[in-house]
């Protein structure tokens, strides 16, 4: 298949094809258009395959359709460590480019309060590791209720790391409804488990 014919819009298509990207990888061709309408997706996918793509660009498309009220934060990405949450933040902010979204990386090592003023003045998405978005939840001013987004990315290192409590935590702040992409680059039976407790109806892609 094609970019254009996953169901993305012109800001995003542009954003692609100025990094260079010719056709959709197989995990991008497959998510995006469920993610897009609305379905909770598991996918099993390793880093490099394009997956950040596969749920940043959908993720844009839908926000670019409204705001929020309040600009609260309307999408969360949670990964297992600060150089993730960069690295999605920063293609995160490629993607967007042509898209006027905002975003906030909660993540140890820098100041609590510029995070704090951040949120203050209203953000798109929040790209977080577990413990940093519950400390700044857990301080107040952080608002989750309009948060009806979630993605779990790279679930067997969150497991590893013990990050499962946290993230539970997490999804009872959100709102009752609210649709789930969860990715892990393996699929033992332990993480089969948390797929079936955080997500409902998923479809499946595995590349
Ligand atoms: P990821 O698996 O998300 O870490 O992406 C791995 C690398 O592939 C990154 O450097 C992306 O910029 C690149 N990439 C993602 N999607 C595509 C695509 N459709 N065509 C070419 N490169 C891509």
């Amino acid at each position: 298949p094609a970019f254009s014919s996953l169901g993305l819009s012109a800001p995003l298509l542009k954003a692609v094809e100025e990094m260079g990207y010719t056709t959709p990888t197989p995990i991008q061709a497959q998510a995006i258009p469920e993610v897009l309408a609305g379905r909770d997706v598991l996918g099993v996918a390793q880093t490099g395959t394009g997956k950040t793509a596969s749920f940043t660009l959908p993720m844009l498309e839908k926000l670019s359709h409204g705001r929020a009220r309040a600009r609260m934060p309307r999408a969360l990405i949670l990964e297992p460590t600060r150089e993730l949450a960069l690295q999605v933040a920063e293609n995160f902010e490629k993607y967007g480019k042509h898209l006027n979204l905002s975003h906030a990386l909660l993540i140890g090592g820098s100041s609590m309060n510029e995070q704090r003023e951040l949120l203050n003045r209203g953000v798109d998405v929040l790209i977080a590791t577990p413990g940093r978005l519950l400390d700044l939840f857990e301080r107040g001013g952080l608002l989750l209720m309009q948060t009806d987004m979630l993605v779990i990315d790279e679930a067997d290192r969150m497991l590893d790391m013990g990050f499962i409590p946290d993230i539970e935590k997490i999804v009872r702040l959100l709102p009752p409804r609210h649709q789930t992409l969860f990715f892990s680059a393996t699929m033992a039976p332990e993480i089969r488990k948390l797929a079936d407790a955080f997500l409902s109806a998923p479809q499946e892609i595995e590349v």
